[in-house]
């Protein structure tokens, strides 16, 4: 059998454009559907809203996205509907791993009800689906136990530093870092756990908050992730002099506590993990590395990216994405959904962070979907 290639990189592509018949749905879908690099389709990340509360200066600079920027209308966003049935045909084809994501997700109205529907569903193997979501925090606190009580197996928390001032400057609406520690706390205390906690460092802003981000976090058994600052969309003015490496931050650490490196606890993990032990020795935690500048992890990448309004996206680094919405609002069958998902992962062939180095990091610059839109 001879696979059609999909060309990924253009502006548009029409789905009605795919030959279902060149790609059947795999005889045995406990095997799941596998990319040109023999990847498999674990982890489904879903946006849902392209709004936020906050302007991170890395993701939604406040110049581009002021009073007058155009947000989807509601008519646009996939409604809980859709994207459940979509969610169900995914894991028919191997997804076990769903993260709720966006802009910021807890702005959804009524995102309990989704999750509800998405933790009823079992993976091919029976299991329960490992059901997630990221959030800047800022109504986790009186969100938690609702998230909870519906289903919500845990939760990753965006914080970028501990120190008010470079906070703010990060978030850009003078939001508070303790309305974000209460946040966590809660989400502690009712077991949303285990936690995680992002942090993309950005030079000029928040290196300092490096070594008191982990000294916090240490012993609470809360995660906290360093994330390097990526070149994602076309918006946030990236600069290379701005990306803090992982190695960097391990150097930086190891002048203030003992840090070993752990094995990877799944295939396809985007974090390095680490130990991190106190100078007392009473303190141990664990930290991750996402290097997505540095240390390309496209080898292992299995995740699928679906926007706020039912693109599909092969990469968080795509310009083009494969519009969904149409086909289950012209009354798609599952097994015309699942024919098209396993045909474009199946062609699949993205490695964008692996090429960046040798294609120059710019490249193809002003067409990257924005984060906000396909969910981080
Ligand atoms: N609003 C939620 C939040 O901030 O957690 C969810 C969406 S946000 C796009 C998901 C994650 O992407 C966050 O952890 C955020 O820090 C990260 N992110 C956004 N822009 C980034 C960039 N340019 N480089 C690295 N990480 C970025
Ligand atoms: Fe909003 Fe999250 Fe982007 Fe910050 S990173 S602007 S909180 S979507
Ligand atoms: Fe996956 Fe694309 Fe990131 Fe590589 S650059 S790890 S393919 S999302």
């Amino acid at each position: 059998m001879t696979r059609k290639f999909i060309p990924i990189n253009q502006e548009s592509f029409d789905l009605e454009d795919l030959d279902s018949s060149s790609i059947a749905l795999p005889k045995n879908l406990l095997n799941g559907v596998k990319d040109q690099f023999n990847r498999p389709l674990k982890d489904l990340r879903i946006s849902v809203t392209d709004r936020c509360n906050f302007r991170c200066t890395y993701c939604m600079p406040k110049e581009v996205f002021d009073s007058n920027y155009q947000y989807l209308p509601h008519s646009h966003l996939l409604s809980f509907e859709e994207i459940i049935k979509l969610a169900k045909n995914f894991v028919q084809l191997g997804v076990q791993k769903i993260r709720l994501t966006g802009g910021e997700p807890l702005l959804r109205k009524n995102i309990e009800f989704l999750i509800e529907q998405l933790a009823k569903i079992k993976t091919l193997d029976g299991s329960d689906l490992d059901l997630t979501l990221t959030t800047n925090g800022s109504l986790l606190e009186r969100k938690a136990q609702s998230l909870k009580d519906a289903g919500l197996q845990r939760v990753t928390v965006s914080l970028d530093g501990l120190d008010d001032d470079v906070f703010k400057r990060m978030n850009d609406v003078d939001f508070a870092v303790s309305d974000v520690l209460k946040g966590i706390d809660k989400a502690v205390q009712i077991g949303l756990a285990p936690l995680k906690v992002n942090m993309v460092v950005k030079r000029s802003v928040n290196l300092l908050e490096i070594t008191p981000m982990t000294s916090y976090f240490l012993g609470t058994g809360v995660t906290l992730r360093f994330i390097e600052y990526m070149d994602v969309g076309a918006t946030n003015g990236w600069k290379m002099d701005e990306v803090v490496s992982s190695s960097e931050i391990i150097n930086i650490l190891s002048s203030e506590f003992e840090i070993k490196s752990l094995a990877p606890s799944s295939i396809g993990e985007t974090a390095k993990r680490y130990s991190v032990t106190g100078k007392s020795k009473q303190a141990v935690g664990e930290i991750g590395l996402i290097s997505s500048v540095s240390q390309a992890f496209c080898g292992d990448c299995n995740r699928a990216r679906l926007s706020t309004e039912g693109r599909l996206y092969m990469c968080l680094f795509a310009s083009t994405g494969f519009d969904f919405r149409s086909l289950l609002r012209g009354g798609a069958s599952d097994e015309l959904i699942m024919q098209k998902i396993a045909q474009i992962w199946g062609s699949r062939n993205d490695r964008y962070s692996e090429l960046r180095g040798q294609n120059g990091a710019k490249e193809n610059s002003t067409k990257k979907v924005e984060m906000s839109y396909i969910g981080g």
